[in-house]
C-alpha cells in the first residue's frame, strides 16, 4: 500500500509550507511539491487531501502507564490497562510505557508483554525498566543487562523522589542508578535515560543537583517528570532546563479545576515561561502519565471518585499553548514529537521528513482537531473515527 497526502501544511515539526507527503511501505519516502504516485495500477494507491488540515509528526507519550496504575487506595483501585483506542484517538502512535508506585502487582515481564501487545497492534512502544522502587525491580539481573538487551527498554524509571511514596533512595543509590543507566545507554546505541518521578516534597530535585555538581553525569541523563507539580517545584525545573536538562510536563485535562485548589502549574503558561526565559525550545516534553489514578472532583468540589488519567491531555495541551499563549503550533508540538524523540533518541521518530517513520497526525487547521492518525504507514483513525482496533476492542 502506498499512500499520498496531497496539498497539506507540513509541520516537520519546524513548518515547511504546503507540500505532498509520500508513504511507502510504512516510512516517509518524500515530502516536496507535485509527488506523482503511479505505478500503472499496479499498486494501489491511496490519496489524502490535505486541504485545510496541518500535518505533524505522530505523537510521542513519554510517561504513560499502559499496564495500569494506581492501586494507592487499595486493590480496587488499580487503574485498567491503556487500550490502542486509548492511544491512537488521541494521535499516540508511540508511547513510552512505565510502571508506579506498584512495583509488586505489576513487574517488566507483564509491562513489557503488554508494550508487545500494542506494537503487535500496530503503534511503536517503548519501556523503562523499574517502578518508583530502588532498588530498580528490573526483569534481567540488572539494570544494564535490561537497557542494554532488551530492544523495548530505553532506560530506567519512574524512580521515585522527594515522594512520600518513594523508597527514599540514598544519595549513593541514586547515582549508582543514573551511573549504570548511562553507561548501559552508551553502549547499547540508547538514551539510558532517567525519568524521575518528581514529588511534592520541598527537596525538590535535591537528589538530582547532587549527581550533577558532585559527578561527571550530565543534567541531560535525567527527565523529571511531573515538573508542573506546584509552583515552588517548577521553579526549581527551569533552573535545571537552564543547565541543559529537559524537563516532562504531565498533562491535566482537568486543570480548571485544580488551578482553583492548588498551584499546579497549567501546561501551556508553563511553556511560555519557560521560552520567556530565554531556554531553548528543545528543552521540554510534554506526557499524559495516562492509566495512572486521578481523584475526580464534581463542580462544587465535592469528591466523587477515582478516575483515570488521559492521554487526550497531550494535542489539549499543544492546542492550550496555541490559543491561550500565542505560541506557535511548530514550537508548542515539539514537546509530544521532536523534543521527546531527542532526548529518548529514538531517531526514526518525531519528525516528518525523508526516512522516518510514517507516524503523522493530521490536524484541523483553525481547531487544531484530530482528523487523521498514520502509525507507520497505516491509517488507524480516519475524519476522527477509529479504523484499527485493538485485539478485544469493540468495533
Ligand atoms: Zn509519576
Amino acid at each position: 500500500m502506498v499512500t499520498i497526502i496531497k496539498n497539506v501544511k507540513v509541520y516537520k515539526p519546524e513548518y515547511a509550507g504546503v507540500k505532498d507527503i509520500l508513504i511507502l511501505a510504512g516510512k516517509i519516502a518524500a515530502v516536496g511539491e507535485d509527488l506523482r504516485a503511479d505505478f500503472g495500477g499496479s499498486i494501489e494507491v491511496q490519496e489524502i487531501d490535505g486541504g485545510d488540515l496541518a500535518a505533524v509528526p505522530g505523537f510521542i507519550d513519554s510517561h504513560e502507564h499502559i499496564l495500569g496504575g494506581g492501586g494507592e487506595g487499595g486493590f480496587h483501585t488499580r487503574t485498567p490497562e491503556a487500550s490502542l483506542g486509548d492511544l491512537i484517538q488521541n494521535g499516540i502512535t508511540t508511547v513510552v510505557g512505565c510502571i508506579g508506585t506498584d512495583g509488586v502487582g505489576r513487574d517488566m515481564t507483564a509491562l513489557l508483554a503488554k508494550a508487545h501487545a500494542l506494537e503487535n497492534e500496530g503503534i511503536s512502544t517503548y519501556a523503562y525498566t523499574g517502578s518508583y522502587q530502588v532498588p530498580v525491580h528490573t526483569l534481567t539481573d540488572s539494570l544494564m543487562k535490561d537497557i542494554m538487551m532488551l530492544d523495548k527498554v530505553i532506560g530506567v524509571g519512574e524512580v521515585a523522589v522527594s515522594d512520600h511514596r518513594s523508597s527514599q533512595p540514598t544519595f549513593e543509590e541514586f547515582v549508582r542508578i543514573a551511573s549504570d543507566a548511562r553507561v548501559a545507554g552508551m553502549l547499547s546505541g540508547k538514551a539510558g535515560i532517567v525519568n524521575v518521578h518528581l514529588g511534592d516534597s520541598p527537596r525538590k530535585l535535591d537528589l538530582i543537583w547532587r549527581v550533577i555538581r558532585e559527578t561527571e553525569i550530565p543534567a541531560s541523563q535525567f527527565l523529571p517528570t511531573h515538573v508542573n507539580r506546584n509552583e515552588g517545584l517548577f521553579e526549581e525545573c527551569l533552573d535545571f532546563a537552564g543547565e541543559g536538562g529537559t524537563i516532562d510536563f504531565t498533562g491535566n485535562e482537568d486543570i480548571d479545576y485544580w488551578e482553583t485548589i492548588c498551584d499546579e502549574v497549567r501546561v501551556c503558561k508553563g511553556i511560555r515561561r519557560l521560552l520567556e526565559k530565554g531556554i531553548s525550545n528543545d528543552r521540554f516534553t510534554i506526557s499524559s502519565d495516562g492509566q495512572g489514578s486521578m481523584p475526580v472532583f464534581g463542580k462544587d468540589g465535592q469528591f466523587q471518585g477515582i478516575g483515570i488519567g488521559k492521554a487526550s491531555c497531550l494535542l489539549k495541551e499543544v492546542r492550550e499553548c496555541v490559543r491561550k499563549e500565542g505560541i506557535p503550533l511548530e514550537t508548542a508540538i515539539k514537546g509530544i514529537t521532536s523534543n521527546p524523540a531527542s532526548v529518548l533518541k529514538l531517531s526514526s521518530k518525531g519528525h516528518i521528513g525523508p526516512g522516518f517513520d510514517a507516524d503523522i497526525c493530521l490536524l484541523s487547521e483553525d481547531t487544531l482537531e484530530l482528523k487523521t492518525v498514520i502509525a507507520k504507514g497505516r491509517i488507524m483513525v480516519k475524519d476522527g473515527k477509529q479504523q484499527v482496533f485493538g485485539t478485544f476492542e469493540r468495533k
